[in-house]
């Protein structure tokens, strides 16, 4: 579920539509936290549904790192790429604001975090623009994103968080808040990287 203060509003011909928010969204917000009514569709599944859905799918949902589609419900699926993006994810199932967002300013995040199937060219018109994002960006940018969320990560608990309720993942959020656990690296979400550091 998106951040209750945001609307979907057109950006522009290149673009299409995003969501913008309504209200001042501080840093360390919680801008988005996948939800009980997020639908998550196993591969397989995506490849039996024939071309329609798959097109569907392609531009709204991502991968998570079992390889599953995850297609939100609601407005999040509307949140563009920017190579230099208002909100990222650390290693858990929701995003934050990793600046100040005001009334009017796109969310949006690093569509390389979110397991790119191939690669696409970028119009997000930032100085940082990489012009084409491909699937491999996440190892070139994965310490730079952690450092990015680090900064953000410790104004969690002092700001108001409306999706709170949301966040199942309060046990591991709340020793990193502490200082006795490491914040998870976005690495955590890469297509595979569970497999391949769980002991077995
Ligand atoms: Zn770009």
């Amino acid at each position: 579920m998106v951040h209750p203060d945001t609307e979907l509003r057109f950006i522009s011909p290149e673009i299409g539509f995003g969501v913008v928010a309504t209200r001042f969204i501080p840093k360390g917000t919680i801008t988005w936290v996948q939800d009980e009514l997020d639908q998550v569709i196993p591969a397989e599944r995506v490849h039996s549904l024939g071309t329609i859905y798959s097109k569907v799918l392609c531009k709204y949902s991502y991968l998570n790192a079992r390889g599953e589609y995850v297609l939100c419900w609601d407005l999040a699926r509307y949140i563009n790429h920017s190579c230099d993006p208002s909100c990222l994810s650390a290693g858990y199932n929701f995003e934050i604001a990793v600046r100040d967002i005001h009334p009017g300013d796109e969310l949006t995040d690093d569509y390389a975090t979110l397991n790119l199937d191939g690669s696409f060219e970028c119009h997000c018109g930032t100085h940082q623009c990489r012009r084409t994002v491909h699937e491999g960006d996440i190892y070139a940018y994965a310490d730079h994103w952690d450092s990015v969320v680090r900064d953000a990560f410790p104004l969690i608990a002092n700001i108001p968080q409306p999706l709170w309720p949301l966040v199942e993942e309060k046990e591991p959020l709340s020793a990193a808040l502490a200082g006795s656990a490491e914040i998870a690296s976005c690495k955590v979400n890469l297509r595979g990287y569970q497999k391949r550091h769980t002991p077995a």
